[in-house]
């Protein structure tokens, strides 16, 4: 398929994406103050995990959700503009420390001058790792989380400690109802059934069931985050990685979680004996 095209109703290899939305971002809520914009599928092919960036608009702010590594960045950066200026970004939340979320840290800081930049409190002293990093542009978050107020929503940061990271929080728009969930819900497609949305619940499982098995600490763990999360009203699950989950599959998904063990449950089974 020729991915250049600009025949606006022609099919990305992302089935429920158009090409138009795979270059400039879809909408996955919008009202007249509000907008949780899916900004791209950042994959570069083999020997890379793919990963998803979000951008929550709302009147003149922004926040900008795990926007990446260094590589994704003149994407990501271009794709922001078609919506907003980058002064207006007053946020960038990261999830966790890994490089494929934090290493571009140091590049958004440089092009996003009245960004803050949100992580918890055990990554703070790594992420200067990331190159040239203004710690005092930095925010620690505390291990029980925070909310910030933007001009039409509440965002509620919610712990997700050891899922996987020690240090990790989901994000939960309270005007689009989205929950930003980071590595939780992530999934691998193959390259012949890529889909932006989980259609499938049971079939979708095969995708997500090792990785959440091998990096997620234990199911008490998930059980924790399971009854936080279902303190919310949640339309969307949005993880950084694969499809997104919604409606009947948000609620598939957290009793998949709940019944699922991992890491610390089958200990002899990843270590092998
Ligand atoms: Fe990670």
């Amino acid at each position: 398929m020729n991915t250049k095209s600009h025949h606006t109703h022609t099919h990305s290899k992302i089935r429920g994406v158009s090409e138009e939305e795979a270059e400039s971002g879809k909408l996955l809520y919008s009202d007249e103050n509000h907008k949780f914009i899916w900004l791209g599928w950042s994959h570069k092919g083999a020997g890379e995990v793919q990963a998803n960036q979000f951008l929550i608009v709302s009147g003149k702010e922004a926040v900008l959700l795990d926007p990446g590594g260094v590589h994704v960045f003149p994407f990501v950066i271009s794709t922001i503009s078609r919506y907003i200026s980058l002064e207006s970004v007053r946020y960038i939340f990261y999830s966790h420390q890994d490089p494929d979320v934090c290493s571009g840290m140091g590049l958004f800081m440089s092009v996003c001058p009245n960004a803050r930049f949100l992580i918890s409190r055990l990554w703070l002293r790594f992420v200067p790792h990331f190159g040239s990093v203004n710690i005092s542009r930095v925010e620690a978050i505390q291990d029980s989380g925070t909310t910030i107020n933007l001009p039409f929503s509440r965002l509620h940061i919610i712990p997700a400690h050891f899922l996987h990271s020690e240090g990790n929080f989901s994000l939960y728009d309270s005007r689009s109802k989205i929950l930003f969930s980071g590595d939780i819900g992530a999934s691998v497609m193959p390259e012949n059934d890529i889909y932006f949305e989980v259609e499938d619940f049971e079939k979708h499982v095969k995708y997500m069931e090792w990785f959440h098995k091998r990096y997620m600490k234990s199911n008490k763990v998930l059980r924790k985050w399971v009854s936080i999360v279902r303190k919310y009203e949640v339309e969307i699950i949005a993880p950084q990685h694969g499809a997104i989950f919604r409606g009947e599959n948000v609620r598939k998904f957290l009793s998949w979680l709940e019944n699922l063990k991992c890491g610390d449950d089958i200990l002899e089974e990843i270590y092998g004996y």
